[in-house]
């Protein structure tokens, strides 16, 4: 097939050899690359049973999408790997050039089994697999081990990197790509530190055989001036995600101090304005420090810019802060000063750590020391009073966590296990199946929390937004499941291509990359099948770990009445009644099984995927007996 090299590498760090392989041109066809390739292997490699930081029981699988290094903003690399906080499969993204690098390396997916007994990192360039010796980078931030890695290898490699939250299991650790980028949801940095693997280093140059290269060489520059002239590329160029809180402040969609406040007055959403970021923009000539590595793969809108905090004694050279970044270590945690949040930034990007669930974990802590349902002597080694607003006892706990020292320990377990072993404030725990909540309350917008509830790997921003933006008391959720599904399977295609999110493109431009890249006229609709594909797999996945349908639901604090301003009193739907009547009309609209959400043979048969059906068919039994026994 075009555009692939039909290859694959399989490191086996407990052997410490490197097997190469190569895989059907039907599994291309089906699940195209990226999303869909990694679901495919993750699915056919990770067994369900077994703890995801057993290293015989997991297996990291890393993607670039069909079109990087081939396309404008190709930018996208995914990881996949059974999630340390769910249990389940999950698939996290990065740019920038990574996922070009990697397949300009020779290969269309890695997969990496096992553990190795001294730390490691991997060094791929052009068809060659090495596992080099880590000892000496272990202990290291992820910083450091991207630079000291690139000295080792070429400086123009791009590497993907654990700091030392991923080395001491910290379950929301992430993997930080050339320093800049996170790959950021599910802990799968903690997976790497479980195999002692520091680092995956890729370079190289050789392209996969392409069907039509000169027709993709116009096309190129035809879609990046496209893309670049758009008004809304130019929009995101210059502010990113950075009027998210002005989005979230009025539309009652943010998670401040805790969850309590998804409505904010104009005077305290100011203080994180995109103008109060940019203000902090470093000089150009900052951006050489950085060139390569900044900006996505052919990318026309370079929305990622560098920032230096004003504040005195800590002057790091940083990536600007995007939306999820102000709103889960500023607004969640109650700290609204652009500094200190840079400071914050700084500190759990080097330790290698989940922004987004680090945020969640510290600000349930902060309301339940605030509510005095936890006393200052449970709370060893932490000088700092957990107020919200305490920026110094934000980052005294980030060092805690990542080093598992006192209540930090108990904090690297992710919120939805710290309530248990505290046995306290699980009803204030905001996440979905184990993977805490992203920065958008869906108390402002009908249909969200249908999105979070279903979402293949727990609660994530990334699985589709249903369309319109008027709150749930409008009406029942369901009547916003035709645009959510359009919306999930278009994300997993781009997704699967290697595409940023960002940069519009059109359908028609997507149909013809893809066209000139594998010979193949494909209408969009049917490229998109990928994404109902992808969902089955991870359904059957979920049904037989014991996610779903159980977990198909959202916490209770979007359940609560919004206290003040103009959502007064809306709540993510009309009842409980509302969700599960969503819920089960999405199955249905899926081809699930109406009552477990599994999905029904005759909906594997029709996505080609005939060889799943022995395991739904499983996934059903199971999911019967559950459901039976909790009835009795
Ligand atoms: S739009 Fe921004 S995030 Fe996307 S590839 Fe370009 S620089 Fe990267």
């Amino acid at each position: 097939m075009y555009g692939v090299h039909g290859q694959i590498a399989l490191v086996d760090l407990s052997r410490s050899k490197t097997y190469v392989y190569t895989l059907d041109e039907k599994v291309f066809e089906l699940f195209i690359g990226g999303k869909g390739l990694l679901y495919y292997l993750g699915y056919k490699h990770i067994p369900v049973e077994g703890d995801a930081l057993d290293p015989t029981k997991n297996a990291l699988i890393v993607a670039p999408g069909l079109l990087a290094g081939l396309a404008p903003a190709s930018s996208k690399v995914g990881f996949l790997a059974k999630s340390p906080l769910t249990g389940i499969l999950c698939d996290t993204y990065a740019g920038q050039v990574f996922a070009a690098k990697l397949k300009l390396a020779g290969f269309d997916a890695l997969i990496i089994k096992g553990a190795s007994r001294d730390p490691v990192y991997i060094y791929v360039e052009n068809g060659e697999v090495e596992i080099r010796g880590a000892s000496h980078l272990w202990g290291s931030n992820v910083y450091d081990t991207v630079n000291g890695v690139k000295a080792e290898t070429r400086k123009g490699a791009s590497v993907a990197a654990i700091g030392p939250a991923g080395e001491n299991l910290v379950r929301f650790a992430n993997i930080m790509v050339d320093g800049v980028r996170a790959a950021g949801r599910c802990g799968l940095g903690a997976v790497m530190g479980s195999m002692k693997l520091k680092a995956i280093a890729v370079w190289g140059w050789h392209k996969p055989r392409i069907a039509h290269p000169e027709k993709l060489k116009k096309l190129y520059v035809e879609v990046y001036e496209k893309l670049r002239r758009d008004p809304l590329g130019e929009y995101t160029s210059k502010y990113g995600t950075l009027k998210g809180v002005e989005s979230c402040s009025k539309h009652a969609m943010c998670p401040a101090y805790h969850w309590t406040k998804p409505w904010l007055p104009e005077e305290v959403a100011s203080k994180l304005s995109a103008e109060e970021v940019l203000a902090r923009e470093a000089p150009k000539t900052d951006y050489k420090m950085l060139a390569g590595s900044i900006w996505g793969w052919g990318c026309p809108i370079k929305c990622s810019k560098l920032a230096r905090s004003r504040k005195k004694g800590f002057e790091h050279l940083i990536v600007k802060p995007e939306y999820e970044i102000l709103a889960m270590l500023g607004l969640a945690v109650g700290v609204l000063d652009v500094d200190e949040i840079l400071h914050i930034e700084w500190l759990v990007n080097a330790f290698g750590m989940d922004a987004i669930s680090f945020g969640e974990t510290v600000a349930w802590l902060m309301e339940l020391y605030e509510k005095r349902l936890v006393g200052r002597k449970e709370l060893t080694c932490l000088n700092h009073e957990p107020k919200f607003g305490n920026a110094e006892a934000v980052r005294e706990l980030a060092q805690l966590i990542a080093y598992r020292r006192g209540i930090g320990a108990i904090l690297a377990e992710g919120v939805a296990r710290a309530a248990q072993i505290l046995g306290r404030g699980a009803n204030i725990a905001v996440h979905v199946k184990g993977l805490e909540a992203p920065a958008w309350d869906p108390r402002g917008r009908r249909g969200l929390g249908l999105s979070y509830a279903t979402a293949d790997i727990g609660a994530s921003h990334l699985r589709g937004w249903p369309s319109g933006s008027e709150p749930p008391s409008k009406g029942p959720a369901r009547e916003k499941i035709a645009s959510l599904i359009r919306d999930r399977d278009r994300k997993a295609l781009i997704d699967s291509l290697g595409l940023c999110a960002f940069p519009p493109y059109r359908d028609e431009d997507i149909e013809a990359l893809y066209e000139a890249v594998t010979g193949q006229k494909r209408p969009i609709s049917e490229l998109m099948l990928v994404g109902h594909r992808v969902e089955a797999l991870a359904r059957i996945f979920a049904a037989i770990a014991g996610k779903v349908p159980e977990a198909d639901t959202i916490p209770p604090r979007w359940m609560e009445p919004i206290p003040e301003g103009p959502f007064k009193g809306e709540k993510a739907f009309l009842d409980w009644n509302d969700l599960r009547e969503a819920v089960r009309e999405y199955y249905r609209a899926r081809g699930f099984h109406e009552e477990y959400g599994v999905p029904l043979p005759e909906t594997l048969e029709r996505l080609g995927m005939t060889w799943a059906i022995d395991d739904a068919n499983r996934a059903l039994t199971l999911v019967s007996r559950r459901l039976s026994s909790l009835h009795v």
